[in-house]
């Protein structure tokens, strides 16, 4: 087949985002009798599986501190359901047993999840704790001065290798396209539109470009020349003016092996 010139919908990256949103758009597009996977090209500079999305542990949960992640992973856990034996999907349920410096936002968590109808129990108070701990995961139980438990009913753990590749399946089998090797070097833009996407194998004119890049987001920022400060608005309805856009956290191995590299 040779390079493509031009699709309607251009998707960059080819991880769980970039498969996922390649695979429902397509299903969505025929559902809508608007265009079908055929409108829809994934390209990769590397592989399938080549970002986070190829080394992720692949647990499956809904405890992110983060109120408005709630509703959508409940929203990916059903996606999850979907099909558990080719995502290699295992849905054992996830439980953060925390200590009492933990307590009260777990608490939180628990509580939005009961008010979106996410299944889960909040154990509470040390006796409890351990309890349940022995009746119903481990009867050797021994972890001193857990205080609470949240028991998450959904969620559970996958296989990313066999979820990603079975994604790239399911969105080929409608029709989409995956390209890999070939890397994003920029857009052509007219006004403030994306009229193509530029890569070291030739231009492609687009429609619609998402961009699913994982760790690689800021080289798109800046490809198309987004700011590298921008104003944000806090709880109370503050400006703080010229906030930085990025700002990496890095953990590096000493932080883990303090003992072992501290003096290197
Ligand atoms: C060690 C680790 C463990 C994790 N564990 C979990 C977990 O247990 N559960 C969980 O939910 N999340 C986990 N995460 C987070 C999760 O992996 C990521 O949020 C998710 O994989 C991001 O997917 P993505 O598709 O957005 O990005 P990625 O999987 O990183 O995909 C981005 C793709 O874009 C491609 N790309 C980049 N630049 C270009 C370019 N210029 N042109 C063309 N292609 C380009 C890359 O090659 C890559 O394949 C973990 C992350 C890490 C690093």
């Amino acid at each position: 087949m040779s390079f493509p010139t031009k699709y309607k919908y251009v998707i960059i990256g080819a991880g769980i985002h970039g498969l996922s949103t390649a695979y429902h758009l397509a299903k969505e597009l025929k559902q809508k009798k608007v265009g079908s996977g055929k409108d829809i090209l994934v390209i990769d500079k590397a592989a399938i599986g080549a970002g986070a999305s190829g080394i992720a542990c692949g647990i499956i949960r809904n405890n992110y501190f983060q109120p408005a992640m709630r509703e959508l992973i409940a929203h990916s856990v059903a996606l999850w359901e979907e099909d558990v034996e080719g995502y290699g999907y295992r849905p054992v349920g996830y439980m953060q047993i925390s200590c009492e410096s933990m307590h009260a936002d777990v608490a939180g968590i628990y509580k939005q999840q009961q008010e979106i109808g996410y299944e889960s129990l909040f154990i509470e108070g040390e006796k409890e704790c351990l309890k349940y701990m022995k009746k119903n995961i481990f009867y050797d139980w021994q972890a001193k001065n857990i205080t609470s438990i949240l028991h998450e009913k959904k969620g559970g753990y996958a296989h990313n290798t066999k979820a990603l590749y079975c994604l790239a399946d399911k969105a080929e089998a409608e029709g989409v396209r995956i390209l890999t090797g070939v890397k994003v070097t920029g857009f052509k833009t007219n006004k403030n539109s994306v009229t193509a996407v530029k890569t070291q194998k030739g231009d492609i004119e687009c429609d619609y470009v998402i961009i699913g890049a994982g760790p690689w987001a800021k080289s798109f920022w800046d490809m198309l020349d987004l700011p590298d400060q921008i104003d944000i608005k806090d709880n109370d309805g503050n400006i703080h003016k010229n906030a930085k856009m990025w700002t990496y956290l890095c953990l590096v191995e000493p932080i883990f092996q303090r003992g072992r590299f501290a003096n290197n």
